[in-house]
């Protein structure tokens, strides 16, 4: 069953602490929930030039909501469902990734070893094909099942129709008004206690290189493909290369070779342990945080002749 709420605060939604209110809010457990929730939200008597438009929200944990907050409707996925079919493991979108990973354990499934410690939702990992470790959300994945929030219809998408790629697929580009609803994996079975220890180191180095004493969204840049640095940079910064799903420099090392590391507007402020960390020291406000990347941006041009590519998502 589903509630329509207003004026929820997505400050609470979000792993940054930061953004106004949504005018709705609808949390969904199931399609069904999808489908009626919508109808119901557009039978909804608003002013006339009121423009109905929707966001999708997963863990919250890749997202920066606006001071203003979302005028509009926040569609929470809590589509928390994981079950086998045949020799397929059929996931929620809702499903945060470490309960994922807590079942992969108890199951002995492995596949999915690299995103232990990866925060958030797996449709939100889906959507941005998140990865880590040599790992990407894509490489396990048969089907995927979504929802156009247009049109309501439903669709299953195969692995090649996805369009996966580096921190994309067709859910962040042509398909971006549907939202994703289960997702098929293919898994292998393996040694439980391998998965668990693989699983556990992953999480380790997260702690150890990660400033989660802070709210933060994970890195804020894209890694730089070294196909964008000249030859002369390439000569210079070789010994930063890592080759994470392809040869990249390190955003967090293009920062901090800019002398940006510590870089701070109002509590917004780039971390000194991961400078590809924006970190809110309490009271940032989202305009603190745009400004800032505005300013990494700005002096990562000046310095290195690079345009970085934010891998957060701008909720206006
Ligand atoms: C400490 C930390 C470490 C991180 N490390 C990594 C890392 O190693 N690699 C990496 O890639 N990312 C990393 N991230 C970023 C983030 O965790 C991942 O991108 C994660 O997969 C986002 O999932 P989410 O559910 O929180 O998505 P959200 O933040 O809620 O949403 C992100 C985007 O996905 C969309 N979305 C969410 N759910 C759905 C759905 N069901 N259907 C359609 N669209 C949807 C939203 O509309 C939004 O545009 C990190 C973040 C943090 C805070």
């Amino acid at each position: 069953m589903f509630v329509i709420q207003q004026n929820i605060s997505l400050k609470d939604y979000s792993n940054f602490k930061i953004g106004g209110k949504a005018r709705y809010f609808l949390e969904v457990k199931s399609v069904n929930d999808i489908l009626e929730g919508v109808r119901k939200w557009r039978e909804t008597d608003i002013e006339s030039n009121f423009q109905r438009k929707y966001f999708v929200l997963g863990g919250g944990t890749n997202v920066l909501f606006n001071d203003a907050g979302f005028d509009g409707l926040v569609i929470k996925n809590s589509i928390d469902e994981i079950r086998m079919e045949e020799d397929l493991l059929v996931v929620g979108a809702g499903v945060l990734m470490s309960k994922l990973l807590d079942y992969c354990v108890e199951n002995s499934l492995s596949g999915l070893e690299w995103a232990g410690g990866l925060p958030g939702t797996v449709g939100g990992a889906v959507r941005g094909n998140a990865g880590a470790y040599r790992g990407e959300t894509k490489d396990k994945i048969v089907e995927v099942d979504s929802v156009n929030l247009d049109t309501l219809e439903q669709k299953t998408r195969t692995y090649d129709q996805c369009q996966f790629d580096y921190r994309t697929s067709i859910f962040k580009t042509t398909a971006a008004n549907e939202v994703i609803t289960y997702i098929k994996f293919k898994l292998t079975k393996g040694k439980k206690e391998e998965i668990e220890s693989l699983i556990e180191d992953k999480k380790t180095k997260r702690k150890l290189r990660h400033p989660l004493e802070y709210p933060n969204v994970g890195s804020i840049f894209k890694n730089v493909p070294i196909g964008k640095f000249t030859k002369e940079q390439i000569k210079q910064l070789s010994q930063y290369v890592k080759d994470d799903p392809f040869a990249v420099i390190p955003t967090a090392k293009i920062n901090f070779l800019a002398g940006l590391s510590g870089k701070r507007v109002g509590d917004a402020k780039l971390s000194e342990k991961h400078t590809n960390f924006i970190v809110n020291l309490g009271n940032a406000k989202a305009e603190d945080v745009k400004k800032l990347i505005e300013i990494i941006i700005k002096v990562v041009r000046e310095k290195f002749g690079i345009e970085l590519e934010p891998e957060v998502m701008f909720v206006d």
